[in-house]
């Protein structure tokens, strides 16, 4: 199996790897309500990160999490001081 070429500008949720998918989907579903950013701020935060340099193929160069998990935790905060 050939490994899927890394993806500036993509989250975890537009890749082609269902594992990585799956658990970061996971992480998220498990966030608390009472812990999760609510949906407009979330997708506030990840359109920042899709135009932000450090996103490669859903993770963040400056971090090394998965943005769509970080940004889900309502205490989470860009490590660049972006969001
Ligand atoms: S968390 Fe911040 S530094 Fe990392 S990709 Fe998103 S906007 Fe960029």
């Amino acid at each position: 199996m050939s490994t899927p070429k890394p993806c500036r500008k993509c989250l975890v949720s537009a890749l082609s790897d269902s594992t990585v998918k799956q658990t970061v989907a996971r992480s998220v579903a498990e966030i608390s309500q009472n812990e999760k950013t609510d949906e407009k701020d979330y997708q506030k935060r990840l359109s920042i990160c899709l135009s932000c340099d450090n996103l490669l193929s859903g993770t963040c160069l400056s971090c090394g999490c998965y943005v769509e998990i970080r940004a889900a935790i309502k205490r989470g905060r860009c490590p660049d001081k972006k969001w």
